[in-house]
């Protein structure tokens, strides 16, 4: 009988994993082999049988492996987690294929140039889990211990979830091994004014900050972009529906699928710079759509600042830190920073000059200034 597992329900947790390399013997080796078949003869025969009940019935339906072992007991000889993991596997192919079929494809048949690989997941047995690690091994079910070199070892409290065994071309075993545990809450970090970072979102550069120094996307990825709004120029001129419209718009598909890639990795590598630089970082609280269009005069390139005010929080978090956003009606750009006079008109020039105190502004370095001098106020 399976051993429940107490655990605070909203415990956050977190997932790692540690590949090792695989030193089977010749007989183990033979079981890994048998097993990587019987995972593709599952899933091949699972898929065949779903495609016939659709196209006879018009339901979806996929029978479990155990269906097969009696006209194939040699199934009965590898791991049945194995089998059971690729009767999981193609169960979720066809709910995303069934959800979104633009993005995700029909399950395909898998042939033997594919990836040699499966996966058994970790059960907890009154006698023992079923996969545990030793000192230079690690077991399996029918394998037994299988010799490995680990390059680090899993800490106190992580829980070992499941394994992927997989060769590669060159004839090596790796195993990838999946370990959960919780994710400790970080110890609050108290900020001071000179560990606090102010920050406007910007039209010029993508953010600026309280001392001067901004932030550009790479140009790779403003060169993307001004592609992408040509095409976008240029579809808007074509026939709907003839050939070179079809061509065009499989051209903005993967256009759009690469700038989402530039921009994510932008965005991680910029939000972790800031949070482990600073203690505190503040932003308006701004209306993120409407900046974004104001940004890119109507196209619907998406600036990312939402997602990059999202990772930054959580990077802040995370390391018990915060991100403090301030009101979004706060006049931070007519506001002089040196001595809090409000001017009435939000002039759009790039630099003014306070006519109370006389002191010379760069606009956004103002505001970004006065965003954080609202913030560190919040913060008190
Ligand atoms: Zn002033």
């Amino acid at each position: 009988m399976a051993v429940k597992t107490d655990r605070a329900e909203k415990e956050p947790m977190r997932f790692t994993t540690i590949k090792a390399r695989l030193d089977p013997t010749p007989e183990q080796a033979e079981l890994f082999e048998k097993t990587f078949r019987c995972c593709r003869y599952i899933w091949n025969r699972m898929l065949s049988d779903q495609e016939r009940f659709y196209l006879e019935t018009g339901a979806h339906f996929i029978p479990t492996p155990a269906k097969y072992k009696k006209e194939a007991p040699f199934l009965t000889e590898v791991d049945n987690q194995a089998l059971t993991q690729e009767y999981n596997h193609l169960a979720r192919a066809f709910r995303q294929f069934f959800k979104d079929p633009g993005t995700f494809r029909h399950p395909k048949y898998k042939s033997k140039t594919d990836r040699d690989s499966f996966t058994a997941c970790n059960h907890m047995f009154e006698s023992g889990p079923t996969i545990y690690i030793t000192r230079d091994g690690i077991r399996m079910t029918k394998a037994g211990i299988v010799k490995a070199k680990f390059p680090q070892r899993p800490r106190n409290g992580w829980k070992l979830k499941r394994i992927t065994v997989e060769k590669t071309k060159t004839g090596k075993y790796f195993c990838y091994i999946l370990y959960e545990y919780p994710a400790r809450k970080a110890e609050p970090v108290s900020p001071t004014p000179e560990t606090t970072l102010g920050l406007k979102y910007s039209g010029s550069h993508f953010y600026v900050s309280d001392d001067g120094s901004t932030a550009d996307p790479p140009k790779w990825l403003k060169d993307s972009q001004a592609r992408l709004v040509r095409l976008q120029q240029k579809l808007s001129r074509m026939e709907p529906g003839s050939k070179n419209y079809q061509e065009t718009v499989q051209k903005l598909r993967q256009i759009h699928e690469h700038i989402a890639n530039q921009r994510r990795d932008y965005i991680h590598k910029e939000s972790r710079k800031l949070a482990d630089q600073w203690d505190a970082v503040c932003v308006r609280e701004d209306d993120l759509q409407e900046l974004a269009q104001k940004i890119t005069r109507g196209s619907t390139v998406d600036s990312g600042f939402g997602r990059f005010r999202e990772c930054l929080r959580y990077k802040l978090e995370r390391q018990g830190k915060q991100l403090v956003t301030v009101d979004r009606y706060t006049p931070t750009t007519r506001t002089c920073s040196a001595c809090g006079a409000v001017r009435e008109n939000d002039l759009l020039e790039k630099t003014w000059t306070c006519p109370e105190c006389g002191a010379v502004h760069d606009r956004e370095v103002n505001a970004a200034k006065n965003i954080k001098q609202e913030g560190l106020a919040r913060l008190r």
